[in-house]
């Protein structure tokens, strides 16, 4: 039974699912395969299948994801952007983080414009977009209701992202945090994946950089922020495309990037 574990280990409906899993996996393609399987959040678990079963009017007849949405971009990426989770009717949707809605079409955009990206738009996954030495990925990978997973939720979620950048390796030279909550959900697991942080833990900002040093296995690693590229920024403009440009430039020099503007 798939919720079921064998003797001694969790089933993918445990909260220690995560933390037993992810440690363990040889190489993100492996990671992708258990975190699918994932449902160690009743709340959430709940939450992607409610809405696969009542589709947006423009989504009608589409066959929903309804799973833990992975990572996606290169397995050596130098650089990871990180969200908070997938949308309801985006990544929930596609299958593929940021893919199909409003703050994906603006990010994959801004991505295209630094040379991150094979093209400007991302429509669902076979729609043959590439990211160049990038990886697009979460601290949540399930859809919460209202965008706000609790903080148990963030909690027992941590070792998937934990695990996906320990994966990624020494090549992971920089990370773009977007929003607020995303920065907050964020600095934990690069303390589980084993950077020191500063304490106080420093304040979300768009622009804000902090720099963790090397450690053990660790290069030294660049923290950004940047405002979150949702409807409500973008259309308000306290997030233009040339501010998301920009920061994103600066994170791909210092993650050693030399991308051909698009
Ligand atoms: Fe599993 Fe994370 Fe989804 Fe919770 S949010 S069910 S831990 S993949």
């Amino acid at each position: 039974m798939e919720g079921t574990g064998a003797a001694g280990s969790p089933g993918t409906e445990d909260s220690g699912f995560p933390a037993a899993r992810a440690g363990r996996c040889g190489g993100l393609a492996e990671l992708d395969a258990e975190l699918v399987r994932c449902r160690a959040c009743p709340r959430l678990v709940a939450w992607r299948e409610e809405t696969a079963a009542q589709p947006r009017a423009a989504f009608r007849g589409e066959e929903y994801w309804a799973r833990p949405v992975p990572g996606f971009g290169p397995p050596d990426a130098a650089l990871a952007v990180v969200g908070l989770a997938p949308a309801a009717h985006g990544g929930n949707r596609t299958g593929r983080m940021f893919t199909g809605d409003a703050s994906g079409d603006f990010l994959f955009a801004a991505l295209h414009a630094v040379g991150l990206a094979s093209r400007r738009t991302s429509a669902h996954r076979g729609d043959g977009l590439e990211l160049y030495g990038v990886r697009v990925t979460a601290p949540v990978h399930c859809a919460p209701p209202a965008n706000r997973p609790t903080p148990a939720e963030r909690r027992t979620c941590r070792p998937w992202l934990a695990a996906e950048l320990a994966l990624l390796g020494p090549g992971l030279r920089a990370v773009v945090a977007l929003g607020a909550v995303g920065w907050q959900a964020l600095l934990p697991v690069l303390g589980e994946t084993g950077w020191p942080l500063p304490r106080p833990r420093p304040a979300f900002g768009h622009g804000v950089r902090i720099t963790l040093p090397a450690t053990g296995q660790r290069r030294e690693l660049h923290v950004l922020g940047s405002y979150h590229p949702s409807r409500r920024n973008t259309f308000t403009g306290r997030l233009t495309f040339e501010m998301l440009v920009e920061l994103l430039a600066r994170a791909a020099a210092l993650a050693g990037l030399e991308p051909e503007a698009g």
